[in-house]
């Protein structure tokens, strides 16, 4: 994506979210930042917003827990599953105070973080990836994949993420170890 496109997107979000941050992240691949941008404007292909385009759907239930109907907060954040792997998250990731109910919720977070620059993208990069892959989960699942359980979700994020974060963050010294014990940058 050339810089002047990205320039537009990031200046397009801030046009229509008001005091929404959405933050480029360099360190997470293409498909991942836009992704994050649709979901902030709400344009991902989620039960509810189909149904409110007229398309006729099934069932409108939730594929992560079946129990309720499918809308964007749900899904990612207080839906039992989702809940599940973000309380997970959350004490990996070492944040502190992560209780999060809504995407507004999450961004207000990172906004409001007292930290240094390079860890505010790490954790930015965390955030977008445990999105991504929650949706990713929530896609197999639509498809007929077999149920992965939270704990094996969660070693997926950690085994994706890693390689955007090292390679892209210029993170090469840290272990995986130290990785997996709690992400961190070196200041
Ligand atoms: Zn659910």
């Amino acid at each position: 994506m050339s810089s002047q496109l990205r320039h537009q997107l990031v200046e397009r979000v801030y046009d229509q979210g008001g005091a929404f941050q959405f933050y480029w992240n360099s360190w997470l691949p293409l498909r991942v930042n836009c992704f994050v941008w649709r979901l902030k404007l709400n344009r991902i292909p989620l039960i509810d917003n189909l149904v409110y385009k007229g398309i006729r759907i099934s069932s409108r239930l939730c594929k992560l827990c079946n129990k309720e109907d499918e809308g964007r907060d749900h899904v990612f954040f207080t839906c039992d599953y989702a809940k599940e792997v973000c309380n997970w998250f959350g004490v990996w990731a070492g944040l502190v105070n992560w209780d999060i109910g809504t995407f507004e919720m999450m961004c207000d977070y990172i906004r409001d973080l007292v930290t240094s620059k390079k860890n505010r993208k790490l954790i930015t990069s965390l955030c977008y990836s445990l999105l991504w892959f929650i949706w990713k989960e929530r896609n197999k699942r639509l498809f007929g994949a077999r149920v992965k359980k939270p704990f094996q979700f969660a070693d997926d994020i950690q085994l994706s993420c890693v390689n955007w974060v090292k390679n892209r963050g210029k993170m090469g010294k840290m272990t995986w170890a130290e990785w997996c014990c709690r992400p961190k940058v070196s200041e």
